[in-house]
């Protein structure tokens, strides 16, 4: 397994690329560290697909280097790459068994017999297929044959890194929860370098240790689960992740205030950098608190959703979302507050620390 350096990495599709706009990937400037599980979240369209394939070598990056262990392979291809690389649809042989399926990748690189068997035996066993061990892939359900494409991305211990390109779109949802966790099992049992592209903040966040958060053709943040759920360093990550997201609302500052509309809302500490352009205040609805003393508010509706309920209600014109535990109830004039924990301010969209 290997670390992985992107520098300064930047990718256009069409010919002769002017502004950023015409890049699919305007600057990734990111290392993965050996043997890390990571999750690259972000929307469709946002370029994960392009950054794998960046890795891999099936796309050649217009600008930019790319060093596995410190040695520049920017030009090497796949298969000198050494990279196991698990796509969105299958890819297997369908004239094959679904044990040869797998022996395959080994047997292309010279593994001697025994090895291949007790490899291909522990993958299958892994994927859940040892019983269709012999079966042909061909007339196999379109699950099973991913599960194959998995298999086939495992099965091999000697590669410098596994990429996942959204691998369980295909798979039904128990499956999915089950194979998740056998990869982040086998994640921690032989400490491989996993990047696992996905646009579900749920899968990444349950699979990852650090999730990478990508959007327009940028890295917008990379941080633990709590990091991007705390802090998040752009207001996208904070409608993204989430569920409801944060709230964002423009705000006017003043020292230690942020003014809304007629409202004055107390910050954590006084910005350390100057916000130029425009400033909003960003709050997770888990740190909105409903109660008789605040700042008025409607309530438009309540949604209950087990174990919390969802209300949202408009604040100074604008919709905002707070959450409630179960046994909570909406106060008759209901009025709320912000935890100032939870008060994040961002400028023209990127978050501005506060302290002192
Ligand atoms: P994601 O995997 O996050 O959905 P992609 O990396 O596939 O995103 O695409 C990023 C951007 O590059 C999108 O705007 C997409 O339309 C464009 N793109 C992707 N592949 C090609 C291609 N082969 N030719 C031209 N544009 C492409
Ligand atoms: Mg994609």
């Amino acid at each position: 397994m290997a670390r992985i350096d992107l520098n300064h990495i930047r990718h256009a599709y069409m010919p002769d690329p002017k502004s950023d706009a015409d890049y699919a990937l305007k600057e990734v400037h990111h290392t993965f560290e050996d043997g890390g599980a990571y999750a690259l979240l972000g929307p469709s369209g946002c370029g994960k697909t392009t950054l794998l394939n960046i890795i891999s070598g099936l796309l050649h990056a217009s600008h930019g280097e790319l060093l596995f262990d410190g040695k520049d392979i920017t030009r090497l291809s796949t298969q000198e790459r050494n990279i196991a690389q698990v796509f969105q649809f299958p890819v297997i042989y369908d004239t094959m068994t679904v044990y040869d399926n797998l022996a395959f990748p080994l047997r292309n690189r010279g593994v001697a017999e025994a090895d291949v068997d007790r490899k291909v035996r522990e993958t299958l066993e892994m994927i859940g297929l040892a019983d269709w061990a012999k079966r042909r892939a061909r007339g196999l359900t379109a699950d099973q044959k991913q599960k194959i494409s998995l298999g086939r991305g495992l099965v091999r211990s000697d590669v410098n890194a596994i990429l996942f390109d959204e691998p369980l779109t295909v798979i039904d949802p128990h499956m999915k929860w089950v194979l998740r966790s056998q990869l982040k099992q086998l994640h921690r049992r032989f400490g491989y370098t996993m990047v696992y592209v996905t646009h579900d903040q749920t899968e990444a966040l349950t699979f990852a240790e650090k999730v990478v958060v990508m959007y327009d053709g940028e890295i917008v943040q990379i941080g633990t689960p709590a990091e991007l759920f705390e802090r998040p360093k752009h207001t996208f990550v904070g409608y993204f992740i989430g569920s409801p997201g944060m709230n964002v609302m423009p705000v006017e500052i003043d020292g230690r205030n942020a003014r809304l509309g007629g409202q004055v809302i107390a910050l954590p500490g006084a910005l350390k950098a100057k916000a130029g352009g425009s400033t909003e205040l960003g709050i997770r609805p888990e740190y909105v608190r409903l109660g008789s003393e605040g700042m008025p508010v409607s309530v438009s509706k309540v949604e209950d959703i087990g174990r919390h309920k969802v209300v949202r209600a408009s604040l100074e014109g604008r919709e905002i979302a707070a959450i409630l535990g179960e046994d909570e109830s909406i106060p008759a004039d209901p009025k709320i507050t912000f935890d100032p924990a939870g008060i994040n301010i961002y400028a023209d969209s990127w978050r501005v620390e506060t302290g002192g």
